[in-house]
């Protein structure tokens, strides 16, 4: 190596290191990371020796493995040495995105691009963010007498298989008689993903939109179903100027049932398993509630999965693979589906559009759908109250 390499490489270093790698120094290379890996169960992957090579500032920004990272924290959890290995992908990623310093996958490009052209991934007017309503029974825009401004999130909203989650939740919350509004086409995605993905800068402007119209609006409570809204607008938003509640679904509709207001009287008889999704679970560490919820439900007997609560596998989705592709044969959703099939579980219970993606298809793909069905916490709720 000459000199002009190394200090081009500590240059490299010296940059990640500023993008919110700073943790990396701290790593003293024990690969406890890259045996908690999920992706070791169905590829290879090596976090620690990538963190290896940004500290050098040796990373490979062409190689797309930056980009396999789903950020499911079960590394970070364990990590000896508290290294935030998610903020050192990111900062990569930052490199490459921010920079054009290297390559990344063409289906986040595209997704990226469209966030950025009309404020969702899916490249969809934002006329049609509350088309989901239709299906609904009463969805009316926010006004300041309502207890809460509901949020979709761009999957439920634009996906029609996912919108089942936001029509099952608008109709619980109208049958008890809860004031509830929405935005429509004055939100934007939340940009927890597009912040994952390094586009820094696109995440500021969502926020900031975001903000600005829960604040015109006078919401002072935001009621989310995506895990991955609820992480960024409790943890991430503040800091820039947000002041309302985030409340995910399942902990509403917990609270709703310990104050009697929602009553589940309806019996459901099936052997129910429940998914923890990274972004509640081991990102914000709610995983009473859901349960609580599932567990009021008359009949119903809920199973664990081998890994669940802290140890839950992640459904592959977050850190923006919820927008790459994924090989057959690689995908954590089908480990997850196969699970829940061993444990006796006639139904799948899920808390998190992404997850409700990635199962939907993997039962599909699997041919496993007469043995399994993949349902919202919100839609088993709506079926005991009938
Ligand atoms: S677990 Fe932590 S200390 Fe060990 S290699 Fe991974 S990042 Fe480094
Ligand atoms: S956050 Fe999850 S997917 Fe990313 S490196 Fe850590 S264990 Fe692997």
């Amino acid at each position: 190596m000459t000199t002009q390499d190394l200090t081009v490489d500590l240059e490299t270093s010296d940059l990640i290191r500023d993008s919110g790698a700073e943790t990396f120094t701290l790593c003293f290379q024990c690969a406890v990371c890259s045996a908690s890996c999920p992706w070791n169960r169905v590829s290879h992957f090596d976090p620690r020796r990538m963190l290896h090579q940004a500290r050098l500032g040796v990373a490979d920004l062409e190689d797309e493995a930056w980009w396999m990272c789903a950020t499911c924290r079960s590394c970070v959890a364990r990590c000896p040495m508290q290294v935030d290995v998610i903020a050192i992908m990111r900062a990569v990623r930052r490199l490459v995105v921010g920079y054009g310093a290297g390559r990344f996958p063409d289906s986040i490009r595209v997704s990226l691009k469209n966030v950025a052209g009309v404020g969702n991934p899916a490249g969809e007017s934002p006329d049609k963010r509350e088309d989901w309503t239709k299906k609904a029974k009463k969805v009316e825009s926010f006004s300041t007498d309502a207890e809460v401004l509901y949020f979709s999130c761009c999957v439920p909203a634009y996906d029609a298989k996912a919108r089942r989650m936001a029509v099952s939740l608008s109709n619980i919350l109208e049958a008890v008689g809860i004031k509830f509004g929405i935005l429509g086409n004055r939100e934007k995605c939340c940009g927890e993903s597009v912040r994952k993905c390094g586009n820094e800068e696109l995440f500021q402007t969502l926020a900031q939109s975001n903000i600005d119209a829960f604040k015109e609006a006078g919401a002072k409570t935001v009621l989310v179903s995506s895990p991955h809204c609820y992480h960024t607008f409790k943890n991430e938003y503040p800091e820039l100027g947000a002041e309302f509640q985030v409340v995910h679904y399942t902990q509403y509709l917990a609270q709703l049932i310990r104050d009697g207001k929602l009553k589940l009287t309806k019996p459901i008889d099936k052997k129910v398993t429940y998914h923890d999704p990274c972004y509640l679970g081991r990102h914000n560490s709610v995983y009473d509630e859901p349960r609580d919820v599932l567990k009021s439900i008359p009949g119903l007997e809920l199973v664990e999965l081998p890994n669940c609560r802290e140890d839950s596998i992640c459904c592959g989705a977050g850190g923006g693979r919820v927008w790459a592709e994924t090989k057959k044969g690689e995908r954590f959703s089908d480990l997850r589906v196969n699970q829940a099939i061993d444990v006796g579980a006639e139904i799948l219970t899920v808390a998190c559009p992404y997850c409700m993606l990635m199962f939907d298809d993997s039962v599909l793909t699997m041919g496993k759908e007469e043995v399994l069905q993949i349902k919202d916490i919100s839609e088993l709720v709506l079926e005991a109250m009938e």
